[in-house]
C-alpha cells in the first residue's frame, strides 16, 4: 500500500505533469484530427528488380498538423492504437488508398495493374467488421480484391487470437494478398508462416542494411529469399538505399524491392506525375 501511495504521488511531480499534459493534449488533438480529416497519403514505389518497373505501391499514413507540421506514423499511430482511434484513422487510410489505386490503373489501361498495400494495425484486425469494411473499400473504389495487399506485423500473429485467424481467412476469401511487414526481427519461431494464409514476406530493413558490411546479413536475406520460394511466396526487401544492396538482392532473386535507392515515400501530386508522365515533376 505504501508503494501504491509513493506511485500515486509521483504523477504530481512537475515533470510527470507536463508530459502527462502534452499527452491529453496529443489526444485531443488527435480527435480533432480524425474529425478534421488532417491525414495524408504518401506512396512509395515497389519495383520488380528484374525489370525495375513499378510493381505497386505502399500508402504510409501522415498527420498535417495546424501548428506542428507533418508528423510521422510512428508518432502518432502507437496513441491511435492506445485511444481506439486507429480504427477511423485505418479506415480512411484504406478507402482513400484503394481510390487512388484505382484510380491511377484506369491511366495504366494494357499495363500490369499496380497494386496498393497498406499497413494495418492489430487494433483493426480485433474488429469483427473488419472483413466488411475491406469488401466495401473494394467495392466503392472498384479496386480488384487481387490489388489490394494487407501487411501485417510479425509481432501481430504471433499474438494472436483465434478469431483473428478466421478474420484474416475470410479477407483472403475476397481474393486479397497478405504480406508479414518487417520480416525477421521479431521472433524466431516460423511455425506461423505455415499456419497463416500470407502471400508475402517483406524482409526487415535491418538486414538490407548490413547487406555489404557483414557478410552473415547477406547470407541470412539470400537464406530468407530461399525460404520465401520454397513456400511459393513472393519476398520483397525493404528499405534499399545503394546499388550495393539492389545487385546482392537482385542476384539472389529476390522479386520486389523498396527504399529511397527507387524513391521516397511521394504525394500523390508526385506519384501521378511518375505513374503517368514516366517521370517524376
Ligand atoms: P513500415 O510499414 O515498415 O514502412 C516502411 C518505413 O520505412 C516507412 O516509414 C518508409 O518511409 C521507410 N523507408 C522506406 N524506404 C526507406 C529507405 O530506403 N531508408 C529508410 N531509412 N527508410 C525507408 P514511415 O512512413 O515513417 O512509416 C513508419 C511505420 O509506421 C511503418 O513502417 C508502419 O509500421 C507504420 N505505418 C505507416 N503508415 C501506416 C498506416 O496507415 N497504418 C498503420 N497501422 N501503420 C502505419
Ligand atoms: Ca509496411
Ligand atoms: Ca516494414
Ligand atoms: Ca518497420
Amino acid at each position: 500500500a505504501k508503494k501504491q501511495g509513493k506511485d500515486q504521488f509521483a504523477i504530481f511531480e512537475p515533470v510527470m505533469r507536463e508530459s502527462f499534459q502534452k499527452h491529453l493534449q496529443m489526444e485531443a488533438d488527435l480527435r480533432r484530427a480524425v474529425l478534421q480529416h488532417e491525414f495524408e497519403l504518401r506512396f512509395q514505389p515497389i519495383v520488380r528488380l528484374s525489370t525495375k518497373e513499378i510493381s505497386g505501391l505502399e500508402a504510409l499514413v501522415r498527420w498535417q498538423h495546424p501548428e506542428r507540421g507533418m508528423i510521422p506514423p510512428l508518432e502518432f499511430i502507437p496513441l491511435a492504437e492506445e485511444t481506439g482511434l486507429i480504427v477511423p484513422i485505418g479506415e480512411w487510410v484504406l478507402r482513400e488508398a484503394c481510390r487512388q489505386a484505382a484510380l491511377w490503373n484506369t491511366y495504366r489501361e494494357g499495363q500490369t495493374p499496380l497494386t496498393v498495400s497498406v499497413n494495418l494495425s492489430a487494433v483493426q484486425l480485433e474488429r469483427t467488421d473488419l472483413p466488411q469494411l475491406v469488401a466495401s473499400a473494394l467495392a466503392d473504389s472498384g479496386l480488384p480484391a487481387r490489388s489490394l495487399i494487407i501487411e501485417l506485423t510479425e509481432s501481430l500473429l504471433v499474438d494472436h487470437r483465434p478469431e483473428t485467424l478466421h478474420r484474416l481467412e475470410e479477407i483472403k476469401r475476397l481474393g486479397v494478398r497478405l504480406a508479414i511487414d518487417d520480416f525477421g526481427t521479431g521472433y524466431s519461431s516460423l511455425a506461423y508462416l505455415r499456419k497463416f494464409p500470407v502471400d508475402i514476406i517483406k524482409i526487415d530493413k535491418s538486414f538490407v542494411d548490413d547487406i555489404g558490411d557483414l557478410p552473415a546479413a547477406a547470407a541470412l536475406t539470400l537464406g530468407i529469399i530461399q525460404l520465401g520460394q520454397a513456400l511459393q511466396l513472393s519476398t520483397v526487401a525493404e528499405g534499399i538505399e545503394h546499388l550495393e544492396q539492389l545487385s546482392e538482392l537482385a542476384d539472389g532473386n529476390c522479386e520486389l524491392g523498396q527504399g529511397y535507392y527507387f524513391a521516397e515515400p511521394l504525394t500523390a501530386d508526385a506519384m501521378h506525375h511518375l505513374l503517368v508522365t514516366g517521370a517524376p515533376p
